[in-house]
């Protein structure tokens, strides 16, 4: 995985260039827990789940038939003064299954451990893109606070910090000259 923070951060960048004006607070709480939610799987190594496993790390919780069902439950549970099937409930749906989704996506462009079960629960394969320049994140704190995390912090703020803040800037700039036409 990239950090969990830098995943958070892709979030609120996509947040800030996608969303109305008007979503309420907790819109950006849910988009940063969509986007880090999948790695919630490492608990499964306490439990004895192998990497490998389908339950495993980057197994089925890191694919986007998950991601799908995490953004019906967000969607339905958390909004449900939204109008069932308006322009804005397909907005939230839509936005947080890219977030749930994003998460696996952004994990297959690291360089290490195994790849993402991208098409699980139809096929076990795991997948890294072809080109992988994120230095990926060691799990455990322990292991984090060390020159490997040191380069991992250097290769986030590279290829996912500066993507999240170009497009926050942008779209912010963008979205303020549109505002004024
Ligand atoms: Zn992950």
């Amino acid at each position: 995985m990239p950090s969990a923070i830098s995943h958070a951060a892709m979030a609120v960048a996509t947040g800030i260039a996608f969303a109305p004006r008007d979503v309420p607070n907790h819109f950006w709480s849910l988009s940063i827990f969509c986007s880090i939610l999948p790695d919630a799987d490492v608990v499964g190594f306490v439990f004895g789940i192998p990497y490998h496993h389908f339950f495993g790390h980057r197994g089925f919780f890191h694919a986007p038939l998950f991601a799908l069902l995490v953004s019906i439950f967000v969607t339905i549970f958390f909004f449900r003064a939204t109008e069932l099937f308006s322009e804005r409930w397909f907005f939230y749906f839509i936005f947080f299954f890219m977030l749930s989704a994003s998460h696996g996506i952004l994990d297959a462009f690291t360089n290490g451990g195994l790849g993402i079960a991208l098409l699980s629960p139809f096929s076990k394969t795991r997948y890294f893109f072809p080109w992988t320049p994120i230095e990926v994140s060691p799990i455990g704190i322990k292991a984090f606070i060390s020159k490997w995390g040191f380069m991992v912090i250097k290769s986030e703020l590279i290829w996912v910090w500066l993507p999240a803040f170009l497009i926050a800037v942008l779209s912010t700039a963008i979205r303020s000259v549109a505002a004024r036409q």
